[in-house]
């Protein structure tokens, strides 16, 4: 026992004064969003969808059965969660399919390599083909080369990505797979591989898209692992000829796909909606856990947690938006059917589920104070204001580049290129504890941009 509690319990001891600290200023931030925030971090929502979509449905490539599945989940899922005006909106798409794939080193050394065909890639048929292999380290090298160095080969770019918390390295590292192929066909050649854009060193190559520009046409394009990106490099280094053998078989057909729309509806019809969103298509090699199933699931789960504490001034439309991988196609639909409604602010989740480390925001320079109450409501979960000039979306950019007003909340992204687009992308890389940190920060964001929440009407009084 304390020496002094004796003496302090019978009051003989006088106790000293604590020094004064000056009070904090008042916060900006509506006590109710607060409780929202913080409540928030306790969040089960994000998981049981996450969880529900891989499980249930799985990898669900853009216009595909299995995409067809997932949106058929979603309403099922969102109307069981209480969402109002829930339905599909379909377009149609080119859909590509993968078949049998396969990349082998003839000479000087035979051995196979871990391939994937990118998207849109031509089919090398069942046979594949065979050519002599030219190696460059970038696609500015490429574009330098005299097309006569390419012409009737197999060109292998071997770029480096480095890990960035901010996923900026994703820009030039992601080059090779978007414009390689094109630069490649322009410049005659049979087929191409480059090094997967991504920042791990699994024996999973990491597929994508790409499109061959005006002009180019159509050849067989694939990515390989880091690994085997390396070991092609050690064996070109031996100065010898390389020959590769090289099927990528592949398969394009019109087909259907849609977004998934849901509402939570405002007090004030008249009032320009908030757009959450993520989306639901994902790359068939991994079952979509951080690309996209977190995201449609932190964007649903911050509106539904505005929803169980009443109605908010303004509505929430959550969209979980089709086909995003293969073109934007989801995004492009949705703003050529809505993208000249007013909007209040739009934001999309599609960054994985690491921890929210920053906001920015563009909401235009007569909404500063609210940019600036955002970011009061988002620092005491560690997240760091940035810029109020920009904000940034996968299927959102567009709207953006339109002039739409926009939030971007910023994941962690330092390891989210080491599984992105490869067989990895599954559901335990994603921390639960960390997806709880996001759908605070974007329950407390709904809640500063949708006005404050009023508890609904109940319908019987208890008796008292
Ligand atoms: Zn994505
Ligand atoms: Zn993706």
């Amino acid at each position: 026992m304390n020496r002094l509690l004796p003496l302090l319990l019978a009051g003989a001891v006088a106790v000293p004064a604590i020094a004064q600290q000056p009070a904090p200023p008042p916060s900006p931030v509506d006590p109710a969003v607060i409780a929202l925030r913080d409540a928030a971090l306790k969040d089960d929502y994000a998981w049981d969808i996450t969880e529900g979509l891989t499980t249930e449905v799985g990898q669900r490539l853009a216009g595909t059965d299995a995409e067809a599945r997932a949106r058929t989940w979603a309403v099922s899922k969102l109307k069981a969660l209480g969402f109002s005006n829930v339905h599909v909106e379909e377009f149609n798409l080119p859909v590509w399919t993968r078949g049998a794939e396969s990349a082998r080193v003839l000479a000087p050394y035979p051995q196979s390599l871990a391939v994937t065909a990118l998207g849109n890639s031509a089919s090398t048929g069942p046979a594949g083909i065979t050519g002599d292999l030219v190696m460059f380290d970038s696609v500015d090298a490429l574009r330098r080369a005299p097309d006569s160095t390419v012409r009737g080969k197999i060109v292998f770019v071997d770029h480096h990505m480095a890990p960035t918390q901010d996923g900026s390295s994703y820009g030039p590292g992601g080059t090779p797979r978007r414009a390689g192929p094109t630069v490649a066909s322009m410049k005659g050649a049979i087929g191409i591989i480059v090094r997967s854009a991504g920042t791990d060193h699994h024996r999973n190559p990491h597929a994508g898209v790409q499109s061959f520009g005006e002009g180019a046409s159509p050849i067989p394009a694939g990515a390989i692992s880091i690994p085997d990106a390396e070991q092609l490099a050690r064996i070109f280094k031996r100065g010898q000829p390389v020959r590769l053998h090289l099927q990528l078989v592949s398969s394009t057909r019109q087909g259907t796909s849609g977004n998934v729309m849901a509402e939570v509806p405002g007090r004030n019809a008249a009032l320009p909606p908030v757009l959450v969103g993520g989306h639901l298509d994902s790359w068939d090699l991994g079952t979509g856990a951080i690309d996209d199933a977190s995201g449609v699931a932190i964007a649903a789960a911050a509106a539904k947690r505005i929803m169980d504490a009443g109605q908010p001034e303004r509505t929430i439309r959550v969209v979980w938006f089709g086909s995003e991988e293969t073109g934007l196609w989801g995004g492009l639909d949705y703003r050529a059917k809505h993208g000249k409604d007013p909007h209040y602010a739009i934001i999309e989740s599609d960054f994985g589920a690491d921890r929210i480390w920053r906001v920015t925001s563009k909401l235009g320079d007569d909404r500063k104070a609210e940019a600036q109450m955002l970011q009061a409501a988002l620092a005491p979960l560690g997240i760091v204001a940035g810029a109020t000039d920009e904000a940034d979306g996968s299927d959102i950019g567009p709207m953006i580049a339109d002039g739409v007003l926009a939030v971007g909340l910023s994941q962690d992204g330092t390891r989210y290129f080491d599984y992105h687009h490869t067989p990895d992308d599954t559901l335990d890389k994603i921390d639960p504890e960390q997806l709880r940190q996001n759908v605070a920060a974007w329950t407390a964001t709904l809640g500063v941009l949708t006005g404050p929440v009023h508890p609904r009407a109940t319908k019987a009084r208890k008796p008292r």
